[in-house]
């Protein structure tokens, strides 16, 4: 060409950039133990146990990647199955969980459908992995009894369009919980979060995953990202009730939740 580049022939570009999102999507659960030291499955399993799953529920776990929340909450309900869904279907009102499992990037639901597979959960029915995107979910008003997102509002175009959205599929009485990176304000602590944050983690990112500009976007997210008040009050505006909000690791994260009754 007239820059002196090599043209790329067409499908050998689109090759290239289905390299780079199958990279991201199989390198996310690495990239995840590594820059939480593994915390991100405590603050996981804390959220399913917010959540308190029951059998027959119909739930929403949005931006739900790799399948992390949603694992929790089958294997949550399958430990008490012996127990709890029996005596459901003694009483005929069984009906069929199911766990939704929505992202709007396929190449994460592919790697999370793989890891079913690994985890024996492959054949479970009641797990349903959908394409869509936070903001226009194809579901019914007053469909699912819970909603969950994980590391997954932040990064959104319209925060107030995903809370609307979480608010019109729920049922009534149906709870909606986010977990999400959030604001430290402990001293000492502040600054060796931020130190952290600016100068480690785009460093993991440039080594473990090659790419780090992702990673400084990552970090500048969290900094944009509303406080944990502000956050609580936009659920409260697209209608939540009982609107309340659990810090964990002085901030590191939150947990945001609220009822639509
Ligand atoms: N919830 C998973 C977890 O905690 O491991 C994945 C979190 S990952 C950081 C963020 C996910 O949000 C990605 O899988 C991305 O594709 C998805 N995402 C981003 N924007 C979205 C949108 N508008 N609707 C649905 N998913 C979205």
């Amino acid at each position: 060409t007239s820059f002196g580049f090599k043209e790329i022939p067409e499908e050998e570009k689109s090759r290239m950039v289905g390299n780079v999102f199958s990279n991201v999507a199989s390198n996310y659960d690495l990239m995840n133990d590594l820059m939480s030291a593994g915390l991100h499955r405590l603050w996981k399993d804390r959220l399913v146990s917010k959540l308190n799953p029951f059998p027959g529920m119909k739930h929403l776990d949005v931006a739900g990647g790799t399948g992390d929340v949603a694992f929790r909450i089958l294997e949550t309900l399958n430990s008490v199955k012996s127990r709890a869904t029996q005596d459901v279907l003694d009483d005929n009102l069984h009906e069929e969980t199911q766990i939704f499992v929505c992202d709007i990037n396929p190449k994460m639901l592919n790697v999370g459908q793989k890891r079913a597979l690994e985890r024996g959960l492959g054949e479970d029915k009641s797990l349903i992995w959908v394409e869509g995107d936070a903001e226009a979910l194809n579901y019914k008003d007053n469909s699912m009894d819970g909603y969950t997102i994980a590391f997954g509002i932040r990064n959104v175009t319209h925060i107030e369009k995903v809370l609307a959205e979480a608010y019109r599929v729920l049922k009534w009485g149906g709870r909606f919980l986010c977990l999400e990176l959030s604001h430290v304000e402990v001293p000492i602590f502040k600054e060796l979060y931020d130190y952290y944050s600016f100068s480690i983690i785009p460093a993991v990112g440039e080594v473990v995953a090659g790419d780090r500009d992702s990673y400084q976007y990552l970090v500048e997210s969290i900094r944009r990202f509303p406080s944990q008040e502000t956050f609580a009050s936009m659920i409260a505006a697209a209608g939540f009730q009982k609107v309340e909000y659990e810090n964990l690791v002085g901030g590191v994260v939150a947990i945001h939740s609220g009822l639509k009754i």
